[in-house]
């Protein structure tokens, strides 16, 4: 049976944590965030998100995500696009997406090659077998 080591292991590089801004958290997303830290959501606000004009984000220190220490200090609570990452539906539809996120990312195994990543990804979606 195929399972996500086939074509991904995160080397906790860090670099999808890193940047000057970080991805936006829906409401299910602070829900969840708030739930798995513990604490009310007035503090998780203050501590830990930047919030501009609505948009919900979170803070950054020293360039990378405040969560980020040697891996997601939050990993159950993050937001869905971070656990989304890197294994992205686009691969599926442009090889372009594959080799470009490839480069930003050096857990995606490319030596598998593009129809076999596929192949294999497609199979862990239709099982929910995605996490990362
Ligand atoms: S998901 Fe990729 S870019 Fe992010 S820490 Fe893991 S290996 Fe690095
Ligand atoms: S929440 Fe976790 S996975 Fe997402 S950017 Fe912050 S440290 Fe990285």
């Amino acid at each position: 049976m195929d399972t996500v080591e086939k074509i991904f292991s995160c080397t906790r590089c860090g670099y999808c944590c890193h940047g000057e801004t970080t991805v936006s958290l829906d409401k299910d997303d602070q829900t969840r965030m708030v739930e798995v830290l513990g604490e009310e959501r007035e503090v998780v606000e203050k501590t830990f998100w930047r919030v501009t004009a609505g948009v919900v984000q979170m803070k950054v220190t020293d360039g990378h995500c405040i969560f980020f220490d040697d891996g997601c200090k939050v990993h159950k609570g993050r937001p869905w696009r971070c656990a989304q990452w890197p294994l992205h539906p686009s691969i599926l539809i442009d090889e372009n997406n594959f080799h470009s996120i490839a480069e930003s990312c050096p857990g995606i195994k490319v030596e598998v090659g593009y129809a076999e990543f596929c192949r294999v990804l497609k199979g862990l979606m239709a099982k929910s077998k995605i996490s990362c």
